[in-house]
């Protein structure tokens, strides 16, 4: 028997998720040490040094297997966001968690909708459970919720919806997640995926944990991957009814968060210096690289996130060649059906300045 004839159904049209290229690769290709990665979205500034001193301090404990309740990291979120401890679930990065929410709702009978352009986590986890995914056309590059009440099937079990969303960075209202909860069917989860919330909560008013007393159907989640600076750790958490908590943690494996995640998860969150440094950091950033982008011709879409989308017409993929033969790893945004823009994360100021400085001679 062939192994396409044995394989899930939903996983034999999957494409692996591609990930921005490791800052060692490149410089092994180009025979350089100092390349600069603006890929991933992850925190230039790096991680809280208080998280990695206290790391260090429990290397020699790792023979142990974690707290597989992550009681202590739940506790330091419950004080932090006056949320209930049995309302917490951790994930192995929050892309454990788009992956367990997934299993425990969805079936190969069922449908889950995202919009286009949305990130591309969501139809892998959907497709690879033989379920339907339902993408509807995105509106301004962002999430276009009208459209996406009216895309509900009476199989739909469940709606992803990023905010801000990657990699486009476009932003929905509070207002306008109120009203598409409101008009929304009790019966349909929703997954509010808040990767970005500390970025677009910086100078915007964005939705909190509170509304999940308003709405049993909802689910927020977040991650220490960006803003926290936790990437390689791979540390999330969601925050949702008790009822549904109690189903992720079922379908949840066992030990899915290490012991040096959880840690350094409990030590960034309470290194406020830290965040605030990044956070203004980016905000300060965001518009020196918007200018910098402009002034050079290229459109941007308005971000709340940590990136910044940019068209650059049908040059695209020659400038991504360009910038990595110059030492710059940005992110072609192919696979998100959007082959005409680039995407850059929001560095430190002087990979920013490099960045601008390569894209101007390749322009
Ligand atoms: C980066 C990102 C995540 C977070 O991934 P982790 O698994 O927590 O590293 C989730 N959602 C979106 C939209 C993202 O861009």
């Amino acid at each position: 028997m062939k192994l396409e004839d044995l394989v899930n159904k939903g996983i034999l049209d999957l494409s692996p998720y591609k990930p921005g290229k490791p800052i060692e690769d490149l410089e092994r290709e180009l025979g350089i040490t100092n390349a600069i990665k603006l890929a991933s979205n992850e925190n230039p500034l790096g991680p809280s040094p208080l998280a990695i001193d206290a790391v260090k301090k429990i290397l020699n404990d790792t023979h142990r297997y974690p707290d597989g309740n992550a009681l202590r990291l739940k506790e330091c979120l419950s004080n932090k966001f006056k949320v209930n401890i049995n309302c917490i679930t951790i994930g192995n990065g929050s892309n454990d968690l788009i992956e367990f929410i997934a299993r425990s709702f969805l079936s190969d009978k069922d449908s889950a909708i995202y919009s286009e352009h949305a990130f591309a986590v969501y139809p892998l986890v959907v497709q690879a459970l033989g379920a339907e995914g339902i993408e509807v056309p995105a509106r301004d590059y962002g999430h276009d919720l009208e459209a996406m009440k009216k895309a509900v099937q009476d199989n739909t079990k469940l709606v992803f919806i990023a905010n801000p969303n990657n990699p486009t960075g476009s932003f929905l209202s509070p207002k306008e997640i109120e009203s598409f909860l409101d008009d929304l069917d009790r019966n349909i989860i929703v997954l509010l995926d808040q990767a970005y919330f500390d970025y677009s909560s910086y100078n915007n008013e964005d939705v909190g944990f509170k509304l999940l007393d308003k709405y049993p159907n909802l689910i927020i989640s977040r991650s220490f991957s960006k803003a926290y600076g936790l990437a390689g750790f791979r540390i999330g958490y969601s925050v949702s009814s008790h009822e549904i908590a109690n189903f992720l943690n079922r379908v949840r494996q066992p030990f899915n968060a290490n012991s040096l995640a959880l840690l350094a998860a409990e030590v960034a969150l309470l290194d406020d210096k830290h965040l605030k440094k990044s956070l203004e950091i980016n905000f300060d950033q965001k518009i020196y690289l918007m200018k910098g982008l402009n002034d050079l011709g290229y459109d941007c879409i308005p971000s709340e996130g940590n990136f910044i989308s940019f068209n650059c017409n049908d040059n695209s993929q020659q400038l991504f060649e360009g910038l990595l033969n110059e030492g710059v790893i940005v992110r072609a945004l192919g696979v998100y059906k959007m082959p005409n823009h680039l995407r850059v994360t929001i560095g430190l100021p002087q990979e920013n300045e490099i960045f601008l400085e390569k894209l101007s001679k390749l322009t």
